[in-house]
């Protein structure tokens, strides 16, 4: 049986190929960060090796070996660690695309399939892609490379080219509940709530279903944004700098976290549209609501897009404090209340 869940077409599509017999020899995933690229990923190496009946079975030794990262024949190349700094290195190295054609030039060790997964192929190196393309242009028999990328755009064209694509899209917020509720909780509203929240990546919402941690935080945050909408101009521009100085730390945790202001104002707009059933922050309904009443549509649009300005400002490394600043003065004043 696939694992992959609510990616029914590409899933489809992949098991028609494996019973006609024409898997292509090269593949590339693209799809949001934790949508299910390498869950879709497992499934194929599981599935291209499986002495099973219906392939991938997930219970003969193949499909198990697999799952346990244990098959000799199934390899993920991703980022590793430097072992001078001890810190993960930002880019996959030529080293290791070589490693991985002498790997392919061999015959199967066990399986019927080599397969090489690549976690995130926008992070090799021209020179490592090039090397890469020469096994993409001739690929042995009995091989087959899967390269996963968030965004199809930042992939190299003429490795675009020689690669089957396969692009996943956002699952539903229902699929993902249910899933939820049937193998990681028995807490119903948290199913829903988390499916919301996770912007249709099953893999961020199965995490966050299990660490409690990461919803407290993400609860935490939100405290913020409604503590500094509500706040003067001083706060804000004291939280404005805060955010900016921890941007020079560590950008991915403030676009984390300006990702959550853009889904609590999108949250605002839905409601004062009258869809207050496509909230994603159901245990903020309150303070949603009452600020959905106090502004005109038209201004929670506009802030929704400020958000978002800001958002891209900082990703094109315009000065943090700046971009932030000018966001806090966009906001329109609220005095939001909890009841
Ligand atoms: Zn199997």
């Amino acid at each position: 049986m696939w694992k992959t869940v609510g990616h029914d077409k590409a899933v489809h599509a992949l098991s028609q190929a494996l019973t006609d017999n024409r898997m292509s020899h090269a593949f590339l995933i693209t799809g949001s960060s934790r949508v299910g690229k390498m869950s879709l990923a497992m499934d194929m190496a599981r599935a291209l090796n499986c002495v099973g009946d219906v392939p991938p079975c997930g219970v003969c030794g193949q499909c198990r070996r697999v799952t346990d990262d244990l098959h000799p024949d199934v390899r993920v190349i991703g980022l590793e660690m430097d072992s001078d700094t001890g810190r993960l290195r930002t880019v996959i190295s030529i080293e290791q695309v070589r490693d991985v054609q002498r790997d392919v030039s061999l015959k199967p060790y066990e399986g019927r399939h080599r397969v090489v997964i690549f976690d995130g192929v926008e992070k090799l190196r021209e020179e490592a892609a090039n090397s890469l393309l020469k096994t993409l242009e001739e690929p042995p028999d009995q091989v087959v490379i899967i390269l996963l990328a968030s965004n199809a755009g930042d992939v190299l064209p003429t490795i675009l080219s020689r690669c089957r694509r396969i692009d996943l899209r956002p699952i539903g917020a229902e699929i993902i509940a249910d899933h939820l509720y049937r193998l990681y909780t028995t807490d119903r509203q948290l199913a829903e709530e988390v499916a919301r929240l996770s912007g249709g990546r099953m893999g961020w919402a199965i995490q966050a279903t299990q660490e409690p941690e990461m919803l407290q935080a993400i609860s935490d945050r939100l405290d913020t944004v409604e503590q500094t909408v509500s706040s003067n101009l001083e706060g804000r521009f004291e939280y404005a700098e805060q955010l900016a100085r921890r941007f020079t730390q560590g950008r991915a945790e403030v676009l984390e976290e300006l990702d959550l202001w853009l889904g609590w104002w999108r949250d605002v707009m839905v409601i004062s549209e009258g869809k207050p059933e496509l909230v994603w922050n159901v245990s903020r309904s309150a303070a949603l609501k009452s600020t959905a009443e106090a502004l005109r549509t038209s201004q929670a649009a506009a802030t929704v897009k400020a958000v978002q300005r800001a958002i891209d400002l900082l990703q094109r490394n315009v000065n943090p404090r700046l971009v932030i600043e000018e966001l806090m003065l966009e906001l329109p004043n609220v005095v939001i209340t909890q009841a």
